[in-house]
């Protein structure tokens, strides 16, 4: 049996499932402080005899095997995570094998093997929610240099009309200071739930969404992009996307139709606790 977590900003999601990807009993924790979560979660994994656990987490994290904070959740503004040895910390108590990635890496590796992407080993996971993030299959691994990526960092182009100074606390007007649901909250004035009726909300979430979507698509090439995140629930943003991708690339790059390129995630919101189930996987055969 194989042990899966899921560490997001808002909540933890436990499960235990099967090499397959198949889930047979899951949890979800709410995230507070490491003193909080973290027993919750060891109490959840006591219960079965898993024989590893892979880790989807919010990043950013250490995943350079060869550092000595290897493991290590780095440089969070959520309070008690910064520096927390969240891989040495699930080692010590079950002393099996730990797969660690992040959250959107996870998901992508879902994805790829059961999901949209399934049976290409190349493909792009981005996250719209409270952050974006994107985790990427390059010719069947997930992709990792130094570190992880961190795509939704990256520096767009201004809308027009958009007076908003971005809510990013290192960049400010970076996609994801422009872009994740709070920069559209604080933008707006209210959450994305209740802005379903203001086309040019959506408009503008495009507008960004595409020009990052281009990046993505000159650099890494991928062979599918999945979109989740609980900004993609306004299905809205896709025809945006669609069409301010279409002219920015300008025939430049030839992809398949854009309807079937650019998609949800087919495993929902299971994406990531399937994807670290994989990570178990990952970590048992290395071991
Ligand atoms: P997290 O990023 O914490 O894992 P989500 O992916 O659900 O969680 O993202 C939460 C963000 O997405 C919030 O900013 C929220 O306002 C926004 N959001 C959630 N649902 C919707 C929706 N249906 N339409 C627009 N925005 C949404
Ligand atoms: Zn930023």
């Amino acid at each position: 049996m194989l042990g899966a977590i899921e560490a997001g900003g808002t909540k933890f999601v436990c499960a235990v499932g099967n090499e397959a990807g198949e889930i047979f009993a899951r949890e979800q924790i709410p995230t507070t402080i490491p003193q909080e979560t973290i027993p919750k979660v060891i109490e959840f994994f006591k219960q079965y005899p898993v024989n590893a656990i892979g880790i989807g987490s919010f990043g950013p994290i250490n995943v350079n095997r060869d550092s000595p904070t290897y493991g290590f959740i780095t440089s969070t503004p959520k309070p008690g995570w910064r520096d927390y040895p969240f891989v040495q910390t699930i080692k010590d108590t079950f002393e099996v094998p730990v797969g660690f990635n992040t959250d959107v890496n996870a998901a992508a590796l879902g994805e790829a093997a059961l999901g949209a992407a399934k049976g290409l080993d190349s493909c792009l996971y981005i996250t719209v929610g409270t952050g974006i993030g994107a985790g990427a299959l390059v010719q069947g691994q997930l992709l990792q240099g130094l570190s992880h990526p961190e795509m939704g960092h990256i520096l767009v182009r201004r809308h027009p009309e958009d007076q908003y100074q971005g809510k990013c606390p290192y960049h400010s007007d970076c996609l994801e200071g422009l872009a994740a649901g709070p920069a559209i909250e604080e933008r707006w004035g209210t959450k994305g739930v209740d802005l379903v009726d203001r086309k040019e909300v959506w408009e503008m979430e495009g507008y960004y969404l595409a020009q990052a979507l281009m990046q993505y698509v000159l650099i890494l090439s991928p062979k599918k992009i999945i979109l989740g995140g609980g900004v993609m629930h306004q299905k809205q943003v896709y025809d945006s996307i669609y069409k301010n991708l279409k002219e920015l690339l300008n025939d430049y790059v030839t992809l398949p139709g854009l309807e079937n390129y650019i998609v949800s995630p087919s495993l929902g919101d299971n994406a990531g606790i399937t994807g670290s189930l994989l990570l178990a996987r990952q970590a048992l055969i290395e071991a």
